[in-house]
């Protein structure tokens, strides 16, 4: 037979563009297999990762230093600083013994030229927004209320109150940060404008405030997982099983017998080891980031990467003439498709199959990207390429999580999930939720819990259970 070649074969026969992007896109689709593979080379990275913190690996395992969580009669005023995702927060947060935290705050938004200047001028403007929230909210700068610093980035902990930022992630980029304390960062910053000090409790990891936050509702939660502009999770470790911390006792003598592990799981294949799913449109995001190298599974899933995975495949496609008429312009354009658009044309692909409402939202959204040939065939694909992406997303996480729910065994385990994408796209918490009933083996029970406001009052909570165990102590 004649070899036909794609332009010539669209123009005979439309729908057959999508089987042509069928086959193109055929390595997005991992199998169960390819997943399973997934977890045993994350679980061996993870042991890697909890055997030493002197070698370089790529998941890290940072110990927390919390080893409790709350038991519910947590209470007391509390500051909460929230730095890691798109925005900061600064909060006031006052626990009566109930879940139903009393709370106030503001958010304040991290101009890219703080994100990416000095370490200095970052912190100078965490201690401006934290002055201009005091004086809103008629708190007195002398009274230094206990404070609880979510700094969503992986620190090297040293103490609950210590941690030396290992990389930056996420698109921040602050000069002379890496490889130093951030809490002193922040008090040094505090003392330079002479008007507030602060009293730094704890400082924790966003994942850390989300298993806290939901084991104070629900007891058996023993996992935090963030999936937003990046992707992390933490959970209960064995002390027995963190030959790192071997000998380690807390400043009372005491051994805990477990202990919050900071998995940095974002960083899980920066080694190599994720080769066998990765596609080349997944090496091109990389290679185009302000980190390459760096993040390879965070990459693949969070909300700062997927849009911009979605793009560069369309991208691909229109070049070879398979979608658009091949009009590639327009959708060259780096970041012109946030994570945002993934979610409405995901909904707009449910409606469409619902009641033949034929992609009025997809086409919307392609037309103000300014690309001025798009077909309804097109539309079609698009949203078939954005549902390929976003379900390898939540299959990947599903991998992360369903080997840490085989690793932990227990006989029930709730997860704490919290985060942009699992928030608010329209198929990402379902198809998370069936595919790790998929792979989980044995006698184990888990549910998803979407846990409220992890960093704000998770970071209360830590900093309340910090203040509690330390008055226990004492007495
Ligand atoms: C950071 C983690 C954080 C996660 C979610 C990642 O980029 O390295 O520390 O928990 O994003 O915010
Ligand atoms: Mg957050």
């Amino acid at each position: 037979a004649k070899k036909v070649r794609p332009a010539e074969l669209r123009l005979q026969a439309p729908q057959s563009a999508r089987d042509l992007i069928q086959d193109e896109c055929r390595s997005l689709v991992l199998s169960n297999q390819q997943l399973k593979r997934l977890m045993a080379a994350m679980e061996k990275s993870m042991e890697e990762g909890l055997a030493t913190s002197t070698k370089k690996v790529a998941v890290k395992m940072l110990p927390t230093y919390v080893d409790s969580v709350p038991n519910g009669t947590e209470r007391g005023d509390f500051l909460a600083l929230d730095l890691g995702g798109t925005n900061f927060r600064v909060l006031h947060i006052r626990l009566d013994g109930t879940p139903q935290a009393e709370m106030r705050g503001k958010i304040f938004r991290v101009p890219e030229s703080i994100m990416r200047g000095s370490g200095e001028a970052l912190f100078d403007h965490i201690a401006d927004c934290m002055a201009k929230f005091m004086e809103e909210n008629g708190l007195r700068k002398d009274v230094k209320l206990p404070l609880g610093f979510t700094f969503s980035f992986p620190c090297a902990q040293q103490g609950l109150t210590k941690g030396k930022l290992i990389s930056w992630t996420k698109g921040f980029k602050a000069s002379g940060v890496e490889g130093s304390d951030v809490v002193t960062l922040l008090r040094e910053a505090c003392h330079r404008r002479k008007d507030i000090d602060i009293d730094v409790v704890a400082l924790l990891n966003d994942t850390v405030g989300t298993l806290m936050a939901c084991a104070f509702q629900e007891n058996t939660c023993q996992i935090g997982v963030i999936v937003g502009t990046g992707t992390n999770a933490c959970y209960m470790e064995r002390m027995d099983r963190i030959p790192k911390l071997a000998g380690y006792v807390d400043e009372h003598d005491h051994t805990p017998e477990e202990m919050i592990i900071n998995t940095e799981w974002g960083a899980f294949g920066d080694d190599g080891t994720m080769h066998f799913c990765r596609t080349k449109w997944d090496d091109q995001v990389d290679r185009e980031s302000i980190n390459p190298g760096q993040q390879l599974y965070e990459k693949m899933i969070s909300g700062m990467y997927m849009g911009e995975v979605v793009r560069v495949i369309l991208e691909d496609l229109a070049r070879k003439n398979l979608l658009f008429c091949g009009n590639f312009e327009a959708i060259s354009k780096a970041h012109c498709f946030p994570t945002k658009f993934v979610s409405e044309i995901d909904q707009d692909l449910i409606d469409s199959e619902q009641d033949d409402a034929n992609f009025q939202k997809t086409y919307q959204i392609l037309e103000d990207i300014g690309i001025e040939t798009v077909s309804s065939s097109d539309c079609a694909n698009v949203a078939y390429v954005c549902s390929l992406v976003s379900t390898r997303a939540a299959h990947l996480t599903a991998a992360g999580i369903a080997m840490l729910l085989n690793r932990m065994n227990k006989r029930m385990v709730t997860v704490g999930v919290d985060g942009s994408v699992y928030r608010f796209h329209p198929t990402y918490p379902k198809l998370l939720d069936e595919k790790i009933d998929e792979l989980i083996v044995g006698d184990i029970e888990y549910q998803l819990m979407l846990s409220e406001d992890g960093s704000g009052r998770g970071a209360a909570l830590v900093a309340a259970v910090a203040t509690r165990i330390k008055a226990e102590k004492l007495a």
